[in-house]
């Protein structure tokens, strides 16, 4: 690749990084964020984040194997779940992971949310699963951000955080800001009552909106059931 081009491409992860701090997902030294350059490279955010000071020079280069490609920082150790989800869907161009305050309510109490809004299903694909409990940083969180994403854009991560991904740095940026307001509504009406999902006879329309604009699952997967 072009120098231009990958000049840009860590410009665009600063960027998206920055976004996530600026909304309040992400605190110094939490999350990461990570783009795709091709089929077996990407780019990443450098270990321990401080956000306001994050340059395009302190941007990882990695194979998805997970070896880094040149000189200077080294990426978080939860890079791992990032390469995993890039190595089993190829149209994926985004990974955030995040930490931030609703989701990780969820999270301890290893609650996913029903499919409560339509941007949800317009967004995220359906319901959000939470994963199985991992040992951190262990290469087991992967698969298990794999299998909670299921055909979905995001995951809640058990005792942990989220898992964000999409075909561009803005659809994933948008995504994460969408999940956390979702666990943010989610855990309001917990409070008041029992809350209501939206009728399985509303949701086809939305499942085509999903699947024709957002979805980034894997062509494996087209048979599947969605998660709802
Ligand atoms: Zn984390």
């Amino acid at each position: 690749m072009e120098t231009d081009k990958l000049e840009q491409l860590r410009k665009t992860v600063v960027r998206g990084a920055q976004e996530i701090y600026n909304k309040g997902l992400v605190e110094d030294g939490e999350g990461n964020v990570s783009v795709r350059i091709n089929k077996n490279e990407i780019l990443t955010t450098p270990t321990s984040t401080k956000y306001s000071l994050l340059s395009p020079e302190l941007i990882v280069h990695m194979d998805l194997e997970g070896n880094v490609l040149g000189s200077g920082k080294i990426p978080s150790t939860e890079v791992k779940m990032h390469l995993a989800v890039y190595k089993d869907r190829p149209k994926v161009k985004c990974v955030i992971h995040n930490h931030s305050s609703y989701i990780t309510m969820l999270s301890v109490l290893r609650r996913g949310i029903p499919i409560i809004m339509e941007q949800q299903l317009i967004f995220l694909g359906g319901e959000i699963l939470c994963s199985e409990i991992t040992e951190a940083h262990t290469e087991e969180m992967g698969p298990n951000a794999l299998k909670a994403l299921g055909r979905n854009n995001a995951a809640i991560l058990a005792n942990h955080g989220a898992i964000i991904c999409g075909k561009s740095v803005d659809h994933t940026v948008r995504f994460a800001v969408i999940l956390e307001k979702l666990a943010k509504v989610y855990w309001g009406a917990l409070q008041i009552g029992d809350p209501l999902t939206i009728p399985e006879e509303n949701l086809e329309e939305h499942e085509k909106m999903f699947n024709g604009l957002f979805a980034c699952y894997p062509r494996k997967m087209k048979s599947k059931k969605p998660n709802s």
